[in-house]
């Protein structure tokens, strides 16, 4: 039998942004300011309120995150894939999802896997260096 995934959006109504001072520079938590988030500046369309992007990358410096996950993942693939992630945990998503794709761009063959593998590397080396320890330890 065939279960339904109650995969209902966020329920998340943001406050209706208040009208009239526009200042730049606060970072008031709760407030959405004018312009669009970083993603929607790059991509260069409207910014909608709920937009799944706006809580994480919401400058300038997020509009370059947002470029090269854009440029990595595709911005469809990273919303689709936000959608299936609750809610409290999207944020780590966007830090994992943004290191992967600067890594991806920095070395396109090996991405985040030559990290993955200088680590393991380390351990190994760690590892042999305790069992040789081990192995010979009158000094
Ligand atoms: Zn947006």
């Amino acid at each position: 039998m065939a279960e339904t995934h109650g995969n209902g959006g966020p329920t998340d109504n943001r406050r209706k942004r208040a009208s009239g001072s526009f200042d730049v520079a606060s970072s008031e938590p709760g407030s959405i300011p004018n312009p669009p988030c970083g993603a929607c500046k790059f991509l260069r369309r409207k910014c909608v309120n709920g937009c799944i992007f706006a809580p994480y990358f919401g400058s300038d410096q997020g509009a370059a995150r947002f470029a090269a996950v854009h440029k990595v993942f595709g911005a469809s693939n990273v919303s689709k894939l936000l959608m299936h992630i609750p809610v409290s945990r999207r944020q780590h998503a966007v830090v994992t999802i943004s290191y992967e794709a600067q890594a991806r761009l920095s070395d396109p063959v090996y991405g985040c896997v030559s990290t993955v593998l200088a680590l393991q590397q380390q351990v190994l080396e760690v590892v042999g260096r305790g069992q040789a320890g081990l192995g010979n330890g009158s000094n």
